[in-house]
């Protein structure tokens, strides 16, 4: 799949080229429901918000999204927080769309390098390596906001 076919995810790139690959499975949940498994890996760039520089974005998306029959069954199971991501099943279903969804909830909210080489390491401060920076984007945790 080529990027610029997806328009939404093009607003947050800092270049439209490139592609990805992506398989799309069909299978069931741990409870026999009728799921879709979305994998997709490749890499796109986006602009550091701290240095305003290039960040590649290492993209190894694996998400599985079980099907209901309509909105209102996804609400009834919506009280559950650990549950499983649904998706209302359609005879029709865009696969483009579904994978530009999954590959904008991977992208960090405020995506940017661990350490920028623009910037001066703080003294003592322990300075990980860029691919030590790039699996913490991997992993999601997108909490350990550091102050100025
Ligand atoms: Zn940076």
């Amino acid at each position: 799949m080529r990027l610029v076919d997806l328009p939404r995810l093009q607003d947050v790139l800092s270049s439209p080229a490139g592609s990805l690959r992506y398989k799309l499975d069909g299978t069931q949940d741990d409870m026999g429901r009728l799921a879709l498994r979305i994998r997709a890996e490749g890499s796109f760039g986006l602009t550091c918000q701290r240095c305003l520089g290039p960040l590649e974005f290492p993209v190894r998306l694996d998400s599985l999204l079980v099907l209901a029959r309509s909105e209102r069954e996804i609400e009834r199971g919506s009280d559950d927080p650990e549950g499983p991501d649904r998706l209302v099943a359609n005879e029709a279903m865009p696969v483009l769309e579904m994978l530009e969804d999954e590959l904008l909830l991977a992208i960090p909210y405020v995506p940017r390098h661990e350490a920028c080489t623009s910037e001066v390491a703080e003294p003592g401060a322990s300075v990980p390596s860029a691919f030590q920076g790039l699996r913490g984007l991997l992993g999601g945790s997108g909490g350990s906001a550091k102050s100025k």
